[in-house]
């Protein structure tokens, strides 16, 4: 009778623990979360060499996002889990931008978000600003530094990476027109020091980690870095995998845990009807 209980015991006990680790497993699993893409140049004389992408290759992308089922939004946007949703993101702010992406977006009626570097529109004459301006009215921009240095705390001072966000932001602010509120890491460099300076000054920051945007986290977001080598296929997975509560592992898991518990029950009633 004794070895019985002590038997019992054991079985609960670590019934609990998988019945706790599945919890915390489906919380993950649950979390909304947004893929985010990360381009950089789009040009005709995309080569190799400068790792920009053919504007064909975009169009397929946005063609893919289609068939697909999803469309587009800013962070900050209104969104119902499960949603599909997806971030298109441009970093650098190069002329291609406004010259072949955002008339590209503008045709299938989809929206970026463009990390401009302050530099970068200073550089431009009055007409490539105007264009700027023009093309850019049904997205979003967001902060990419002064002349797109990366930040840490090892090579500046916590009031330095301040003032170079503060300007950078308020610079583009005066220009667009807008409040900013996203900003991308530099290469992706950041130091916790430095990220918790953005998090501090921006709602919305962003890393080049292979990993989601999640609209309900106040934490660092990642993206997707899309590379002339990256297939239509990679993208997709990716997209897949933003939605893990639609896949078959996760059903399995969920008829797993179901089945212990109803086996461990099982056994508690056939061994109280043998008492
Ligand atoms: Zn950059």
């Amino acid at each position: 009778m004794i070895k019985i209980i002590a038997c019992h015991k054991k079985y609960s006990l670590t019934l609990i623990i998988l019945n706790l680790l599945f919890l915390y497993h489906s919380y993950s699993i649950f979390k909304f979360r947004v893929p985010v893409l990360l381009f950089h140049e789009v040009k005709p004389t995309a080569t190799p060499q400068n790792q920009a992408l053919l504007p064909k290759k975009l169009y397929n992308i946005l063609k893919l996002i289609d068939e697909k089922g999803y469309s587009t939004m800013f962070p900050g946007d209104t969104v119902v889990f499960d949603e599909k949703k997806v971030i298109l993101s441009f970093d650098d702010g190069t002329r291609d931008h406004f010259e072949v992406v955002m008339p590209m977006l503008n045709i299938s009626k989809k929206q970026g978000l463009f990390f401009w570097v302050n530099q970068q529109v200073d550089a431009l004459t009055s007409s490539q600003k105007e264009k700027l301006l023009r093309f850019s009215k049904n997205h979003r921009i967001g902060v990419h530094t002064n002349k797109h240095e990366a930040l840490l705390t090892t090579t500046h001072s916590a009031k330095a990476i301040k003032n170079e966000l503060m300007s950078s932001k308020h610079g583009l602010e005066g220009f667009f027109k807008y409040p900013i509120n996203s900003f991308a890491f530099v290469k992706g460099i950041f130091d916790q020091g430095s990220a918790q300076i953005a998090q501090g000054i921006f709602d919305y920051n962003f890393t080049v980690e292979y990993d989601y945007f999640y609209p309900f986290d106040k934490g660092l977001h990642g993206r997707m870095i899309i590379f002339p080598e990256t297939t239509l296929d990679e993208i997709s997975r990716y997209m897949d995998s933003s939605r893990p509560h639609k896949e078959l592992s996760f059903y399995t898991l969920c008829f797993l845990i179901c089945f212990l518990n109803l086996m461990f029950f099982g056994l508690l009633v056939n061994k109280k009807e043998a008492a």
